[in-house]
């Protein structure tokens, strides 16, 4: 037993004063006691708030971030992107996939995440043949957890190039598994990953234009016990066109007739969807996971968050591309999306959370915990003691009244407002600065240069 005492803590009730944090061996928070004394617990040196779950990761594409901003093409896009990504994706190493990736979770740590959902999708060889150890590039994944990171560790099926079964390019030979090499797969991680406490694994669907509807049935017949689905949907307008020339439908409408989308689902974007869309998923209880700066640097689209919200929508937050590592931007871009588009201020907040900064916070947190399967994403009894020690010391929090504290972090401050950040009870960051963060960030640097230079 350990205990954690704050002066300030964000509950899912508020802000409470005076807490103190009983957390059991493992780092779950057994009891909350708010307006007491600290009683020998270890005092945290400032405001204290949950940690925010990840949602949506594809951590080597770290490497690529802002290497993609010159004009190749009058109209680049997602599309022409896609193209640098995959020659990144088809040359990197076992070795140069775990260094990129253990940085990548460095930079989360940093940047207010405890957790992440890797959705990963990069399973062989260049040639397209599996290595001797099929999950050979899934394992690097799970070894750069050991940042100290909670993992939702995502295998990805991934097929088809497009609609209607399209064969797969020649470019996106690594990515490539039918039902029967997906699930032995799937086994493998399931038996590397034992008993790891922070660590957990769920199945997820590239995209409509990746698989198949029977190959989903047939994996979530093999898994009836997931309590996760993630999966790419409607990202871009070419996506939708090409579903409804395919279906007749809209990729949305097309995933809510053939299959209850439940609190398992997590679907990754959901840019292009309509207000009918947005209701029937608020109503099955489906997470949308937003992943607003990469959206906005790819030039995908807005999501109708205001719409979903009203109707009760619930959300995640991602780094997807990796182009930003910060929660804090991830919740700015949302918010100023929605202001952009409407053209006015504060879109989306509800009258019993009038600060918009903790009603994004809050509900990311929550609903991103959920969406990937681990116990966090609130402090509140059985949850798990992720958590964020913003610095009461930094100029802009001087002073702050407390309602105005996430607001400072999320519109005005960055990433020099975290002073620690703890992980299942241990602190991880201490000052901004992680134990391993030398040797992790010269690791980073030579195979950047290998890549880059080489
Ligand atoms: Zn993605």
């Amino acid at each position: 037993m350990q205990a954690l005492y704050a002066e300030q803590a964000l509950l899912p009730s508020g802000w409470a004063r005076n807490v103190r944090l009983t957390l059991d061996c493992n780092g779950i928070i057994q009891r909350i006691d708010c307006n007491t004394i600290p009683h020998g617990a270890r005092r945290l040196p400032g405001p204290v708030i949950p940690g925010m779950a990840n949602v949506h990761s594809h951590a080597f594409q770290r490497l690529l971030a802002g290497l993609t901003e010159v004009a190749d093409y009058p109209d680049d896009s997602f599309w022409t992107w896609r193209e640098a990504l995959y020659r990144l994706a088809n040359r990197l190493t076992p070795e140069q996939l775990e260094t990129i990736t253990r940085y990548a979770y460095l930079e989360m740590l940093r940047g207010g995440y405890t957790s992440v959902a890797e959705f990963h999708y990069l399973h062989h060889q260049p040639n397209g043949h599996a290595y001797a150890n099929p999950s050979e590039l899934a394992e690097c994944i799970l070894a750069a957890a050991d940042v100290g990171i909670g993992l939702t560790l995502l295998p990805v099926l991934y097929t088809y190039a497009d609609f209607g079964g399209q064969m797969p390019a020649p470019t996106q030979r690594r990515f490539i598994n039918d039902v029967a090499s997906y699930l032995a797969l799937y086994d493998a991680l399931k038996r590397a990953i034992g008993k790891r406490s922070l660590v957990v694994l769920g199945p997820a669907f590239h995209s409509l234009r990746a698989v198949a509807q029977t190959q989903i049935d047939s994996v979530l017949k093999a898994l009836p016990q997931t309590e996760i689905i993630h999966m790419h949907i409607a990202e871009q307008r070419r996506e939708v066109d090409g579903c409804r020339a395919w279906s007749g439908q809209r990729p949305v409408e097309w995933l809510l007739g053939r299959f209850a989308l439940d609190a398992r689902w997590c679907l990754i974007h959901a840019t292009h969807v309509n207000t009918v869309e947005c209701a029937e998923l608020a109503r099955q209880q489906a997470t949308v996971g937003l992943c607003p700066t990469t959206e906005a640097n790819l030039g995908d689209g807005v999501f109708p968050a205001e719409t979903f919200l009203q109707a009760g929508g619930r959300f995640g937050i991602g780094s997807d591309s990796q182009v930003s590592i910060s929660a804090a931007a991830e919740l700015r871009w949302l918010e100023y999306g929605q202001r952009l588009r409407a053209e006015r201020r504060n879109r989306l907040w509800s009258p019993t959370q009038r600060s918009v900064g903790e009603y994004l916070y809050t509900h990311a947190a929550d609903g991103g915990g959920r969406a990937i399967g681990q116990p966090v994403g609130a402090i509140a009894s059985g949850r798990r003691a992720d958590l964020i020690v913003l610095d009461s010391e930094y100029p802009l929090l001087a002073g702050c009244p407390t309602e105005h504290l996430l607001n400072r972090w999320l519109f005005a401050g960055g990433k020099q407002l975290i002073r620690e950040v703890w992980v299942a009870g241990a602190c991880v960051l201490s000052h901004g600065h992680h134990p391993g963060e030398h040797e992790i960030t010269a690791a980073f640097r030579r195979v950047a240069r290998q890549i880059l230079n080489g």
